[in-house]
C-alpha cells in the first residue's frame, strides 16, 4: 500500500496481533467471518455486529492504517469507490430514505467507515440525529444470525455478488 509521506501505518502483518480489526479483515478474507459481505478494492465490507438499523454495514480497510488523512490520494480514492459502491448496495437493499457514512476511529482507530442506512419512524426513531445519541440498549441489541443472513444476501445481491462463495 503507498502511503503519504509521514504516515504511521504499519502492514497488517506487524499489526494484526493487536489489531481486533486486522484480525476481522482476516477472517474475511480468509471466509470465516459470519458478518462477511464483501472484498472490495481496497477494503471489505461487513454487516455489522448490531442491526438496529437492518443493512448497517462497516467497510474496513484491507491494510492497517490509523488515519485517513494521511492515507495517499491513491487509496483514498480507491477506498472512496468502495464506500459509495456499499452505500449503493447497502440503499438498494435495504429501501432507505437515506446513508450516513462516518469514519471515527475512536473506539478502533484502524480505519474504517460505517455505512448507516436512515429511515422514517418508527423503525428510526430519530432520523435527523446520529445513531451515536440513541440508547445503547438500541444500538446494542446485536443480530440473529437469520436476519443477518438474510440482509448480507440482499447487499450481495446488489452489489452483483452471488451466495457467499460464487
Ligand atoms: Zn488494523
Amino acid at each position: 500500500m503507498t502511503l503519504a509521506p509521514g504516515s504511521v501505518a504499519v502492514t497488517a502483518e506487524e499489526s494484526g496481533r493487536a489489531c481486533p480489526l486486522c484480525q476481522s479483515v482476516a477472517r474475511a478474507l480468509a471466509g470465516e467471518h459470519p458478518l462477511f459481505i464483501a472484498e472490495l478494492d481496497a477494503a471489505v465490507l461487513l454487516l455489522h455486529e448490531h442491526q438496529p438499523l437492518a443493512g448497517w454495514s462497516v467497510l474496513l480497510l484491507k491494510d492497517h492504517a490509523e488515519h485517513a488523512d494521511l492515507l495517499a490520494d491513491e487509496v483514498l480514492a480507491r477506498v472512496h469507490r468502495d464506500m459509495i459502491r456499499a452505500a449503493r448496495a447497502v440503499r438498494a437493499a435495504t429501501g432507505c430514505a437515506r446513508v450516513n457514512y462516518a469514519c471515527l476511529g475512536n473506539v478502533e482507530p484502524h480505519v474504517h467507515w460505517h455505512i448507516i442506512p436512515r429511515f422514517a419512524p418508527p423503525i428510526d426513531p430519530e432520523p435527523r440525529a446520529t445513531v451515536w445519541t440513541r440508547p445503547a440498549e438500541w444500538l446494542n441489541r446485536g443480530v440473529m444470525p437469520e436476519q443477518a443472513a438474510g440482509t448480507i444476501a440482499k447487499v450481495r445481491s446488489a452489489l452483483g455478488m452471488g451466495l457467499r462463495g460464487a
